[in-house]
Parts: structure tokens; sequence; C-alpha cells
């Protein structure tokens, strides 16, 4: 039977590589039936024709024009705005990727949920943000998330998810970003250029600058906290810059099960797409007699301060973690914009998170979605404020 995939954020890295594998499906295996983008019509344009999509939807207005242009002898329909993506994500889908970066993908991506399907989860920032809210609501609505994250995925492989008494841990691995070995004293002066170059994966350039920074593995460690149930304290983060093993399970009785494979996002794209089936992925085979040693490393998190508050914000829990990734969302905005340096990230972050703190206490955790866009908002803005005084 044919599946029929909607893509959330079609234009950036994951949405690519997700249509990388339709592409390659035998020809009634997928079907298009929406994509979105925030502001790239040309690229959503080009999508759409080759995949033959039902729907686009683009959310930034001012391109709209150059979408409708483009699509003007097609059978797509076009939506424009915010509420476009919750159109796209509300069209009949059998699975939904959601990989729309940031807290911008929470609202599509609850709706996708809302369908009660499958939902293939990239967006780690939207279970930062809402965590509890947005765990409930699968619940609530019978949907089946298939984490995305290689991490995750890995995890999702190995765990076994109706016996969490035998489970002691879950430990994330970590290539350790380009700055594993740069001395702190020389991280003062680092570039966008040099924190863009990633040694290992291929990634879009907000989530580059969290590896860089070990912010991603602290959205990773929260991201992994809700999505398998478990607290801080039973989830281990170790450096493995090889990036073969992308995450481990260990059991009460001393197994540790994990999940290996090449750094190509593909692999755990086409899991979560494929699911319960295993799908063809064009990825290289792992080559075991070639591979110069699997080396593990303690993270160091004085260097990695964004490490650090994130696990803090976990612990904290309430709405901390929803502080943590509105302000980094801001900071690195800012970063990739030169208007900061890069040791500015966490500080910014740590900056808003003690202001929040001092206020609230974190609260309880948000459970309404008014709560939560109040929040993220009011986060953005002390970030906004750490990032003119500093
Ligand atoms: P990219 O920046 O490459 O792409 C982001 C996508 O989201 C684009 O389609 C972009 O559209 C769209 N978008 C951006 N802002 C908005 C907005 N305000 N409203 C609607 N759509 C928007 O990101 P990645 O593909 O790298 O990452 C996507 C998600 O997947 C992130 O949460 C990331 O953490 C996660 N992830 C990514 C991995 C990777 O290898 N890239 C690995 C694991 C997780 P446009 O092109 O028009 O800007």
């Amino acid at each position: 039977m044919t599946k029929r995939i909607t893509i959330l954020g079609s234009t950036g890295s994951i949405g690519e590589s997700t249509l990388d594998l339709v592409r390659r499906a035998a020809p009634d295996e997928l079907q298009v039936v929406a994509l979105t983008a925030n502001s790239n019509a040309k690229k959503l344009a080009e999508q759409a024709i080759e995949f033959d999509a039902e729907f686009v939807a683009l959310a930034d207005s001012n391109n709209a024009d150059t979408l409708k242009n483009a699509l003007s002898t097609t059978k797509t329909e076009i939506g424009i705005g915010p509420e476009a993506l919750i159109e796209a994500a509300n069209r009949q889908a059998d699975f939904c990727m959601a990989a729309i970066i940031g807290a911008a993908g929470l609202q599509p991506t609850l709706a996708a949920i809302d369908q009660g399907n499958h939902v293939g989860l990239a967006n780690k920032e939207c279970l930062v943000c809402a965590g509890d809210l947005f765990m409930k609501r699968v619940a609530d609505r019978g949907a089946t998330l298939l984490p995305v994250d290689s991490e995750h995925n890995a995890i999702f492989q190995v765990l076994e998810i109706d016996k969490p008494e035998g489970i002691r841990r879950l430990i994330l691995t970590a290539s350790g970003g380009p700055f594993r070995e740069t001395p702190m004293n020389k991280l003062l002066s680092v570039t966008r250029k040099d924190a863009l170059a990633h040694p290992v994966w291929e990634m879009g350039a907000k989530i580059s600058i969290d590896s860089a920074t070990l912010m991603n593995k602290g959205l990773e460690l929260i991201e992994a906290s809700y999505l398998f149930n478990r607290p801080s304290a039973e989830i281990d983060i170790v450096v493995h810059p090889q990036s073969i093993i992308h995450s481990m399970v260990e059991y009460i009785d001393g197994s540790v099960l994990a999940q290996l494979g090449s750094p190509d996002m593909r692999t755990p794209i086409a899991y979560a797409m494929g699911w319960p089936n295993r799908m063809h992925a064009p990825v290289e085979r792992l080559d075991f007699s070639k591979l110069n040693g699997l080396t593990f490393f303690e993270p160091d998190t004085t260097k990695f301060k964004a490490l650090r508050l994130a696990r803090e914000a976990l612990e904290a829990g309430g709405k901390a973690p929803c502080v943590l990734n509105a302000a980094n969302e801001v900071a690195v905005k800012a970063f990739l914009q030169e208007k900061i340096a890069f040791l500015d990230i966490p500080r910014v972050v740590e900056g808003a998170l003690n202001k929040h703190a001092s206020r609230s206490c974190f609260g309880t955790s948000p459970c309404e979605i008014d709560e939560i866009i109040t929040t993220d908002t009011e986060a953005r803005n002390t970030a906004h404020e750490q990032i003119v005084s500093l």
C-alpha cells in the first residue's frame, strides 16, 4: 500500500534527506501529500513539482508571489502564513516528518499529532519547550511518535520499552563538535565559519551551532527524558568522536545494547518512515575491519557550559526547559548574525535562566499552549535584554 507522507520543513537538511529517500523508493511506495517551508519559495516550488505534492505551505508571506508563479501551471494547492503550516499538518497522511527548526515547529507538530498517525520527530526544540503537554497530547490522540534524532532513534531501536524496570540508564553519545579539542582561551575568538564546520554531520545552521556549544546534547538530554520517561540521573552523556555508536541502553543485568551505523541521517529517517518495517537507505555500510578504534570521553561541562545549563534546566523542571530553549534560539541567531561572540551564547542563556528563576522559580510545567507561548516570548525578550547588556 502506498504510504502518504507530509514533511514539515521540507526545504531544510532533514527535509531534503527525507525527500531523497522518497525519490529512491519504488514509484507506488511513498506519495507526498504536503510540504512546508519558511521563506525558501524557490526550493519549495521545485520540490512540489518534482514530487507532485498535493499542498504546499509557506510561512513567510513575503515570498508568496514567487511560489504562486512557480506553481501556476500545476495542480498543487498553496497556503501562505503560519496557519497554512497547520493546514499542511492536518492533511490526511500516514506519516508526518516534523522537521521545522525551533519552537516555530510546535503548533504544526501538535496538529500532526492530533491526526493520531505516525509522526517522525526531528524537531527536538518543540519537545524541549513543551515536554509534558506534548507527550500527553501523543497519548491522548493515540499518535505514534518515532524519534528521528539519531541518538533517540538508536535508543528507540534497542529499548525494551514494555519492561522499564529492567532499564538502568540511557547513554547518549556526542561527537563533541568542532571544538572538542580547542582550548578554552581559543573559544573566545572562534568565528561563525569555524562553528558551522561540524567534523562529522552535515546539518542546518542552527543545529550546527548547537553542536559546537554542546547545547544540542543538552536539548537531546531533555528530549530523551520526555520521550523515554527517565529522570536526568538515569541519562548519561559520553563523547564519542567517531559517531558510529549512536546511543546505548544499559540494563540492570549489566547488558549494554547499542545501535551502530554510518553517521548519515537517512538511517534514522528511514527507520521512522518505514516503521514498523525496515526500508532501504542508501547509506555507507560499516566495514568493521576499517574502523580505527572507537573512543569515548567524559564531556567537559566547564568548557561547554551549555550542557550543564541544560541539565540544570531539566532538573529544575517547570518552565526552565522552555526558557533555556527560547534564550538559546535567540542567542544562536545573534551569533549567526555575528552580533555576539561564541562564548556569549551560553552566557545569554544563563542570564535568561537566572532572571526567570528569580522571578518565578520556574513554577510547574506548562500544560496549556498559551502558557508555553507566553513563557517562550518572555524568555526571548529576556535574552534580547541580555544581548544588549553584554
Ligand atoms: P534547517 O535549518 O536545515 O531547516 C529548517 C526547516 O524549517 C526549513 O524547511 C525551514 O524553511 C523551516 N523553517 C525555519 N523557520 C521556520 C519558521 N519560523 N516557520 C516555519 N518553518 C520554518 O534545519 P535542520 O533540517 O537541520 O533541522 C530541523 C530539525 O531537525 C531541528 O529541530 C534539528 O534540531 C533537528 N535535527 C536535525 C538534524 C540534522 O542532521 N540536520 C539531526 C537531528 C535533529 P526555509 O528553508 O524556508 O528557511
